[in-house]
């Protein structure tokens, strides 16, 4: 059994954004206190700054290269900058402002100013011992939920691995549907599509009742917003509970392991990642392929093709290394003996039909 931590204080509604300024407040009882704000590069030249409450004086301000997945070494490098500035005083908050990448940052960051080491020191499951900064993810993006997960996802030298504690979950979150009027299609649809996934998968799963009911509610709003009509409040509320079920699941499935090796060989990006994966797993999930298929075409997104065609055998095998790693998820969808069933060869065929 597990016991599981929820985000403690969320706001909800169009607009919701300027009800930072008041959490900022109440945080900053000494004026020289300072909170730092990591903020989504894609909000670099469209001054998102002024409308945001930030006192220049103390506050310190770092776009996030969001262009690759999150790396140890940068976590390490933002970590140390926030100290170097801070000086020996912490900050009373650090918010993260963007997609899963910036979220993940901002969890990553406020641990390491309060727990000796480095980011890959913590790799793994409940390794964090001392509470982190004050933290508020403000997703901008409607993704696989990372507002509201105990995760923060990035790749060092050993694999790409999240610090998974209790310490790493936002004490505050704020979901303003209006930011997901500013994301360009493509991307969209990707990190929506993660999340329309990511349910599928804790349905198919080995999970409680909890989270098949969170990833049905959260299916359901996603297939609302495909099929039906978009609604950008739908929409956001889908990623938080996709991200809420996520949160309480015992066990994954199939596609994000598959995906895995794509990311780490090839460099894909997450959302396009899984698309790839599940779109060659027809035979695990004959009845949602054609429905996501359709989605994607509605959206006129387009995977790319023959994706294997200059890898050579080390990548292949180190990328079917990588998917059977996630030894819990595969055990979700196989049973205990799921290394017989799916084997090495097995994943590399399904890699070559990619
Ligand atoms: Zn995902």
């Amino acid at each position: 059994m597990r016991n599981n931590k929820n985000v403690t204080y969320y706001i909800f509604g169009k607009g919701s954004i300027v009800e930072l300024q008041n959490i900022i407040e109440k945080r900053k009882k000494d004026k020289n206190a300072s909170v730092v704000f990591f903020i989504d590069d894609f909000f670099r030249d469209k001054k998102i700054e002024k409308n945001l409450p930030i006192n220049k004086k103390n506050d310190i301000l770092i776009f996030i290269s969001t262009e690759t997945e999150p790396k140890a070494g940068y976590i390490n490098f933002l970590t140390a900058c926030v100290k170097e500035k801070c000086d020996k005083n912490l900050p009373v908050a650090v918010i993260g402002m963007g997609g899963g990448t910036t979220m993940d940052i901002a969890k990553c960051v406020s641990i390491l100013l309060t727990n000796p080491g480095k980011a890959e020191d913590y790799q793994g499951w409940d390794l964090v011992k001392k509470p982190a900064v004050y933290k508020i993810g403000i997703p901008t993006i409607a993704g696989a939920g990372a507002e509201a997960t105990r995760t923060a996802v990035f790749t060092s030298k050993k694999a790409k691995l999240g610090i998974n504690s209790d310490y790493s979950v936002f004490d505050q979150i704020i979901l303003d549907p209006n930011f997901l009027e500013t994301v360009p299609n493509d991307k969209l649809i990707y990190t929506a599509m993660d999340c329309y996934l990511h349910d599928i998968e804790l349905l198919k799963g080995d999970n409680s009742e909890i989270t098949k009911s969170l990833a049905d509610k959260s299916l359901q709003l996603m297939r609302e917003v495909f099929l039906k009509k978009m609604n950008y409040e739908k929409l956001m509320i889908a990623s938080y509970l996709g991200g809420c079920a996520m949160a309480t699941a015992l066990g994954g499935h199939i596609c994000h392991p598959v995906s895995y090796g794509l990311s780490f060989v090839l460099g894909y990006r997450h959302g396009m990642a899984v698309c790839i994966a599940f779109n060659a797993l027809e035979e695990y999930y004959p009845d949602f392929i054609e429905e996501f298929r359709g989605i994607l075409k509605k959206f006129k997104v387009k995977l790319p093709k023959n994706i294997m065609k200059n890898v050579t055998e080390e990548q292949l095998n180190q990328m079917a290394e990588s998917t059977l790693k996630n030894e819990k998820p595969l055990m979700s969808a196989f049973g205990k003996n799921w290394q017989k069933i799916f084997t090495k060869e097995k994943v590399k065929k399904i890699l070559l039909k990619m």
